[in-house]
């Protein structure tokens, strides 16, 4: 077992002036919380902690990265708190180790895992905002895989599914290619026992010719090396076994016939020395068309840099080879951390921790990418992620965009739970329907049959589909109330021509009128009766060229619905939703400008504005309430009654009329009526541009001598 002193000594190796004092500190402190704790293996608990620590110290990290390692299970498994933690070791360490646990807690369920790979990775990388919260990470199942074998035949899976899927592509994403290979080799043995026996035995089998044959190619090489005086250093090795393994099973080979399961490395000193030394190799050796690769001149997005060639052997075999610099060296084996030891003695560097996203696309897009501008722009995109990801209670994930909703969520799972959809939990708790989703949550929705959407939804969803779905709701319910009242229009005024509608619904005149109305079908046309677009009556004069009762009809109509402002191009109200409508004003409240308003869908002849507060409106169906508001650009004059009590003296109809002039406001009519001794009521009907309008009208009124009241009245 490593000790807090091996640790200290590598740290002092590549950092001799780092300050230990807080690895002391964080050493003692987790020693005390994890204090009888036992693993399943029976070693102290802190013995984790401790491998964990080493394995960070082989990779060079800084001293906040190696004391987080000390401290990266004491929020999770102990008593500790993230107050405590930033009280003892500040703000970076508790921000580390908190990210930590939080990667830990993330609900992943086992069986939907190799599916959502993808996600999961995608995942990981998007709420660690410090690249040291996944080289932790990745240290801890490192030490856990070496330490599985304690665990039981089902957990052991699971963690090595877990292990293959998720975590090995990390680290070779991050360039860290011995911890990928470990990752993988070990998650293999167990994952599939029999196939890594076979291939480890074939390798033992082999090693004596092996070995071998390493020398002769190394000695091939050295002389070729020698002769053009260059220095260097030949490396031969197996290659791992489940890189063999893939091979095997990729190229459905047996293992005799995979030649190349030994790789070999020249490290040379300058970049111009491994040009010249893969000239030699192919001068010495045919090299295997489309094989080469050059890494030094455009390295891979992980930093890692190598000439790699295949080429046919002296015994006709292929050979795999790489050439590369003792730096170019280095960094292939620690990868991107490599850029965050302290090689040059420098400490952690910020800018550096801001371009790790690059992390992200590493590998599978680094081919993409020719021009720098366009590799810094992909890593912007990636660093500020447009997406969150978020679990379903089933532990799936679901990747929305950023700023995303529970409503986002309910559309992206179904339609129909997007329209039912009457409440959210996340993470186990009540949340608004606009609250903003963040990466990691567990979102629940509610349903209900009675659900439905509503139009303040439009306001916070983010995604296309949600606002569509919406979008398409509330149209659908709008039709389908304008079809109902359509229908209903349509039968009660056929009736009164003696003609059956629904009879005449499938008639070829019927048919006629549709198209003649341009309408695609008869729906549409029902409907658009419903929005007062059309009446009943033009739809009869279309079937039935003369009825009679017609112009009786009318004049009833006119004498119950009142004025109608059909000259007028527009009349300072927008029904919410419909343009061009018909528009009258109820006779009985004479709304003006400034009152709350409401609009009843009249039979045949649009919409009638009343005043909210109108007993008329109020007894009307409310299936035939439509939302209308003012529009304030349309300056126009509307005509409200008022009446003034006074004392009857001489003047005072002049004093009246004239203030109300004074005051911009034309007298439609007046009248005067007197009530017992000495009192009259005058009744006018003034038109005013708005309620204010009418305001200083009235208050004007107020200050003649001998007025006792004055107030707006129902016409
Ligand atoms: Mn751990």
């Amino acid at each position: 077992m490593i000790r807090i002193n091996d640790i200290i000594d590598k740290i002092t190796g590549y950092f001799p002036e780092a300050d230990l004092d807080i690895i002391d500190r964080a050493y003692i402190y987790s020693a005390r919380v994890h204090d009888g704790q036992v693993r399943l293996s029976g070693e102290p608990y802190l013995s984790h902690p401790l491998e964990v620590a080493g394995i960070l110290a082989d990779m060079k990290l800084d001293v906040i990265s190696v004391a987080s390692g000390l401290l990266h299970d004491v929020i999770e498994d102990t008593h500790a708190t993230p107050e405590e933690i930033n009280a003892m070791f500040g703000d970076e360490i508790t921000h580390i180790v908190s990210g930590v646990t939080k990667l830990s807690a993330l609900p992943f369920s086992s069986s939907s895992q190799a599916r959502q790979a993808e996600s999961i990775r995608k995942m990981i990388l998007a709420m660690a905002d410090d690249i040291r919260v996944i080289l932790i990470k990745l240290a801890d199942r490192l030490h856990n895989m070496r330490t599985l074998k304690f665990h039981s035949e089902k957990k052991r899976r699971k963690i090595a599914q877990e292990t293959i899927d998720i975590y090995a592509p990390i680290a070779a994403r991050l360039g860290i290619y011995w911890i990928k290979e470990e990752l993988e080799d070990t998650s293999f043995m167990y994952l599939q026992p029999e196939e890594f026996s076979k291939i480890v035995s074939h390798v033992n089998q082999d090693k004596k010719e092996g070995e071998k044959y390493i020398e002769t190619v190394k000695s091939f090489i050295k002389k070729k090396m020698d002769e053009h005086n260059l220095k260097c250093e030949v490396l031969g090795r197996y290659k791992y076994f489940y890189s063999i393994y893939k091979k095997m099973a990729s190229q459905n080979l047996e293992f005799e016939e995979v030649y190349d399961i030994i790789a070999f490395r020249i490290i040379l000193d300058t970049i111009p020395q491994c040009y010249e030394a893969l000239g030699l190799i192919h001068s010495l050796w045919k090299p295997v068309a489309k094989k080469f690769k050059d890494y030094i001149g455009v390295p891979k997005l992980n930093m890692y840099q190598s000439l790699h060639t295949t080429v046919i052997g002296p015994f006709g075999e292929r050979i795999e080879l790489q050439m590369r610099t003792h730096e170019m060296d280095k960094v292939a084996k620690s990868g991107i951390a490599a850029h965050w030891s302290y090689k040059e003695g420098r400490r952690f560097d910020e800018k550096m921790n801001k371009t790790f996203p690059w992390i992200q696309d590493l590998v599978e897009h680094q081919e993409d990418f020719g021009d720098p501008d366009e590799f810094l722009e992909n890593v912007r995109i990636d660093l500020f992620s447009d997406e969150v990801y978020v679990f379903t209670p089933r532990g799936e994930i679901k990747s929305l965009p950023r700023g995303a909703t529970p409503v986002d969520f309910a559309y992206l799972i179904h339609t129909e739970v997007g329209n039912q959809c009457t409440g959210a939990k996340v993470n186990g708790r009540i949340v608004p329907l606009q609250y903003e989703l963040k990466t990691g949550d567990t979102v629940e929705i509610f349903t209900s049959k009675k659900g439905h959407p509503s139009k303040d939804w439009l306001n916070f969803v983010k995604t296309v589909k949600a606002r569509s779905r919406i979008r398409q709701w509330i149209k659908i319910q709008e039709k389908e109330r304008s079809i109902s009242l359509g229908r209903e229009m349509c039968e009660k005024a056929f009736r009164k021509y003696r003609l059956n509608f629904n009879t005449l619904l499938k008639s070829e005149e019927m048919d006629k009128a549709v198209e003649n109305f341009g309408f695609k079908n008869i729906y549409d046309l029902i409907a658009s009766v419903g929005y007062g677009k059309i009446t009943p009556l033009q739809i009869i004069r279309k079937i039935t060229p003369k009825p009679e009762e017609e112009k009786e009809h009318e004049s009833l109509f006119n004498k119950i619905v009142g004025r109608v402002r059909k000259k007028r191009p527009s009349t300072g109200v927008v029904v919410k939703g419909v343009d061009d409508i018909l528009i009258k004003f109820g006779k009985c409240c004479q709304p003006v400008p400034g009152d709350p308003i409401t609009g009843y869908i009249t039979r045949g002849y649009g919409v009638t504005v009343h005043r909210k507060r109108c007993v008329n409106a109020l007894k009307m169906s409310p299936e035939r309430q439509i939302d209308v508001e003012w529009n304030v650009d349309i300056k126009e004059t509307y005509p409200v009654k008022i009446r003034v009590r006074s004392y009857d003296r001489v003047g005072m109809l002049a004093d009246i009329t004239s203030n109300i002039s004074k005051n911009g406001a034309n007298i439609v009519s007046a009248n005067t009526e007197t009530r017992g001794s000495k009192i009259v009521d005058s009744y006018f009907t003034i038109a005013v541009e708005n309620t204010e309008h009418l305001k200083r009208v009235l208050s004007a009124i107020r200050k003649i001598k001998h007025i006792q009241e004055v107030k707006r009245i129902d016409a």
